[in-house]
């Protein structure tokens, strides 16, 4: 019978789902759509520069509606990662400039990495993506600026620690993702990893974010850690065992997209 009901669950989900990406779908094209037909009218007017507003305005929506697939496609694939011994300081630097071009100059990006960080067995272009992705929630949290703050730290958790993220304990590396924003109300804290939760605007959050960065870190062997305070911000901890070998110097290695949304 629990399995039934579960079943049941999963099904009704799916269905809110599929209904919810449909009606986003129909957002998005309606405004690429509404665009196309106000560059016809612009055209005939020969009004250059407003077509190109319209332009740009039906590129951004269909790379938001690219985003949303490549997310959906992340998602149901469940895609196999790549680990390879990696030395986070590259993924993060490598990220600097997007990080800061994506939350805007009202945030200011503070980043801090220490000389000897240990390195972790880890998918690099996953990493990418969900330091992206937490970069994003962060800016999204804190619409009037503040302080988004990423660092790194060998960490040495012991029995309790490590019971505490259900990892075994020993040696990892901890990323923290801070920002100065709203924080996190309980009911969204306790929801925060649910696949599909969001708080977010139709066609702005598909509220799988979170989800997908624990899956990818946990499939690592590693945990995520929610740190939340009403109006004075929230941390995001990543942890990742740490790796005991040499590490590849891989320079030219970088995302396989940046099409991404949170
Ligand atoms: P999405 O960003 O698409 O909504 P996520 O899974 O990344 O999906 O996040 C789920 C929800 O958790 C968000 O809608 C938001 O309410 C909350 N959240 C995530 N990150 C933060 C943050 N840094 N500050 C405040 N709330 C956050």
């Amino acid at each position: 019978l629990e399995e039934a009901l579960h079943q049941a669950k999963k099904m009704e989900a799916i269905g809110q789902l599929t209904g919810g990406i449909a009606h986003d779908f129909n957002n998005m094209l309606a405004g690429i759509a509404g665009n196309l037909e106000l560059m016809r009218i612009r055209l005939q007017q020969g009004q250059i520069d407003e077509m190109r507003r319209h332009i740009d305005a039906a590129e951004a929506v269909a790379d938001r509606a690219t985003a949303m697939v490549q997310q959906l496609l992340t998602f149901s694939r469940q895609q196999a990662l790549a680990p390879k011994p990696t030395d986070l300081r590259q993924p993060i630097g490598f990220m600097r400039g997007l990080i800061e071009q994506s939350v805007g100059s009202s945030i200011e990006v503070r980043i801090t990495l220490p000389d000897d960080l240990h390195p972790v067995l880890c998918d690099r272009n996953q990493f990418e993506r969900a330091l992206l992705n937490l970069a994003i929630n962060a800016r999204d949290a804190m619409p009037e600026g503040g302080t988004l703050a990423i660092a790194a730290r060998n960490v040495s958790l012991d029995m309790e620690q490590a019971g505490l993220l259900q990892v075994p304990p020993g040696d990892f590396i901890m990323i923290s993702v801070a920002d100065t924003g709203s924080g996190m109300p309980r009911e969204v804290m306790e929801r925060a990893f649910d696949p599909f939760f969001t708080t977010k605007p139709i066609g702005q959050g598909t509220g799988l974010g979170l989800s997908m960065i624990q899956g990818f870190i946990k499939q690592s062997g590693g945990a995520v850690r929610i740190d939340s305070t009403l109006r004075v911000g929230t941390t995001i901890s990543l942890y990742l065992p740490r790796h005991v070998g040499e590490v590849a110097v891989d320079t030219q290695q970088s995302m396989e997209t940046t099409g991404v949304a949170c």
